[in-house]
């Protein structure tokens, strides 16, 4: 059996979010990421519980089923998040994905808003030693990049030091940006407004067959 040296597999993308509906923002943010920075895969996680913010309206199970509706090709759904009983922390996947594949890098995906509140995270300095975090602008928000500034020591503009399995590094990555939300689709929903193309058919089927978010 052949086995690569460290640092030339392609890394690995890891994407957590509430996903109170999964979006088609969430899903380009994927394929941006997986396509731009040729990642092996991009692994798309529903929270179980946040800890941080308002319980969502869809259950778990619903959720992920949605993101496993809309992620195609090397998009894919990943459970372990809800299989975890309670609140679940980043930190506790990264240390997951790395003891199963610990020659890979992980990239831990999140948008600038998620990004300005990373020094609030459990365990973030463990966090930062395991993944390299990919920024990906949403919309323009320089003061939430202030915000954390205290990690510009581990700015990088170079994508190849991605794949470097140690991790520790905060890359930003630009994206055309799609104005969608959760809130703006669930409100929508509960107003009767049409929300077809904000989100992927076959998460819309799910929607609509559920009734969620009326
Ligand atoms: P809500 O409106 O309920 O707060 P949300 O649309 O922000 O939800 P989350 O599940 O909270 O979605 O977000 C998961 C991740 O997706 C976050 O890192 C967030 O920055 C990112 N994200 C959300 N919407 C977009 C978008 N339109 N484009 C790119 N990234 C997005």
């Amino acid at each position: 059996m052949s086995v690569s040296p460290p640092g030339t597999q392609r890394p690995i993308g890891f994407f957590g979010g509430t996903f109170d509906p999964p979006h088609t923002g969430h899903f380009r943010l994927a394929i941006e990421c997986l396509e731009g920075l040729s990642l092996a895969e991009v692994r798309m996680s529903p929270l179980n519980e946040p800890n941080h913010r308002k319980r969502p309206l869809s259950d778990p199970l619903t959720r992920l089923a949605m993101v496993d509706a809309g992620a195609s090709g090397r998009v894919v759904a990943d459970p372990g998040e809800i299989e975890r009983a309670g609140v679940t922390y980043s930190v506790e996947s990264a240390e997951l994905l790395k003891n199963q594949r610990p020659d890979r890098a992980v990239c831990l995906l999140m948008g600038q808003d998620t990004y300005a509140t990373l020094g609030h995270w459990h365990r973030y300095q463990d966090l930062l030693e395991l993944v390299h975090i990919v920024v990906v602008t949403r919309h323009l928000a320089e003061p939430m990049i202030e915000a954390a500034a205290e990690f510009s020591d581990r700015y990088c503009e170079d994508r190849g030091a991605l794949s470097d399995p140690s991790g520790g590094k905060i890359y930003f990555h630009e994206i055309p940006s799609l104005y969608i939300s959760s809130t703006m689709i669930r409100r929508r929903l509960a107003q009767g407004l049409d929300v077809s193309h904000l989100l992927p058919p076959p998460v819309l089927e799910i929607v609509q067959a559920k009734g969620l978010y009326r």
